[in-house]
């Protein structure tokens, strides 16, 4: 793989573990390496060490820059000219951010009305055509999937298996910080792409020798898209829109990951999910969007006294959770606005009157 002094990415670090070669030019921005970070207050109420990877720290917020160094490098060393996904909004900053470091077009089809801000304006802003279709999130894949025999397209949404590969990496990252893997693993499940590759990352890691164990896998998803827990396709509906997916595309992945660790699918309401957000955001000091708050919302409804006894956390003595938080809380301003009411008390512009303010809040 051609890569340069200056490259500190996911292939620069795991280039051993994924498809790439000395033919392939690395797409990079520095991906992946983000931190893993201790939480004492969610370790206390767990009884158990709680770790949280906060992938919001990748260059365009979310976790999808890890699949897409890979998605566009092996793009590009294919020849491809153009880059087209579907999207929920991250898949799309993060193809629009690779596909203008590779100097290729990038095109996203985006389900009109159902994209948060933050996400919109960065594939504006990374040179994306965008197109916003009169359907959901579903009707857009299945567009993109008919553009599979176009000549110089590539797709890079998470059927691309270049991606999974890429996303994988972040088991690694764990494993390499904690010394082996934890002993349960909670994130949120959209198309199910992350938790097909975590558990693929955790598995390599274990066969390499580096991890003695694996993980148990326990994906969340939001009560109204919730097609994994429920057994069947769903018009899906939540506030947290990095997860209204309603027939994922890596559902099999999802089923083989939960199946094969002996964890879980579980579900959480938008008001947990929310609760959660701010909770995390004030009590932690992360700030996170809302569908990556439905894997911290599933670790307190799993330490709620209603929890079932088949719901039981790993509890010995130095049990590691490790909750992976998916996407930045920038990404999607205006949930946690309407939810927390968050408006600014005004006041006159002296010391008196400021302090008056602050005394009574
Ligand atoms: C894509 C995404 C998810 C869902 O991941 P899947 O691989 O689709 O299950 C969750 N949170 C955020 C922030 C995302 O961008």
């Amino acid at each position: 793989m051609k890569k340069s002094l200056h490259d500190r990415g996911v292939i620069a670090r795991y280039g051993a573990f994924l498809p790439v070669s000395e033919a392939t030019p690395v797409v990079s921005l520095n991906e992946g390496s983000t931190p893993l970070i201790h939480s004492p207050k969610l370790s206390e109420r767990a009884g158990a060490e709680v770790y949280l990877k906060f992938e919001g720290l990748n260059p365009t917020g979310s976790f999808k820059d890890r699949g897409m160094t890979v998605a566009l490098s092996k793009a590009v060393e294919r020849g491809a000219t153009t880059v087209i996904c579907a999207s929920t909004g991250n898949t799309s900053a993060a193809a629009a951010a690779y596909a203008a470091r590779a100097g290729i077009r990038c095109a996203v089809i985006l389900p009109a009305g159902k994209i948060a801000a933050g996400k919109l304006v960065q594939a504006f802003a990374y040179g994306a055509r965008v197109v916003a279709i009169r359907g959901n999130f579903d009707d857009a894949l299945r567009i993109v999937r008919e553009f599979g025999g176009v000549e110089g397209v590539a797709i890079v949404n998470s059927i691309n298996p270049d991606r999974i590969e890429g996303q994988k990496t972040a088991s690694f990252e764990i494993i390499e910080e904690l010394g082996e893997a934890p002993d349960l693993h909670i994130l949120p499940v959209g198309n199910a792409g992350n938790i097909t590759a975590y558990w693929k990352g955790y598995r390599e890691f274990q066969a390499a020798g580096r991890s003695a164990k694996l993980p148990k896998m326990v994906g969340f998803q939001a009560e109204g898209a919730a097609p994994i827990f429920r057994g069947h396709p769903v018009d899906p509906h939540t506030v947290a829109t990095a997860i209204r997916i309603g027939n994922p595309a890596s559902w099999e992945g999802a089923t083989t990951a939960i199946q094969e660790s002996g964890g879980g699918i579980d579900i959480v309401t938008d008001h947990q999910i929310l609760d959660a957000q701010q909770w995390l955001a004030s009590h932690e000091g992360i700030f996170v969007e809302p569908a990556s708050a439905a894997s911290v919302a599933g670790l307190l409804k799993r330490l709620s006294p209603e929890a079932t006894q088949a719901d039981s956390l790993p509890r010995h003595k130095g049990a590691k959770i490790v909750l992976t938080v998916t996407g930045h809380g920038l990404k999607d301003p205006e949930a946690p606005v309407k939810h927390g009411g968050f408006v600014p008390i005004e006041a006159d512009a002296d010391l008196t009157a400021v302090r008056r303010v602050l005394d009574k809040s």
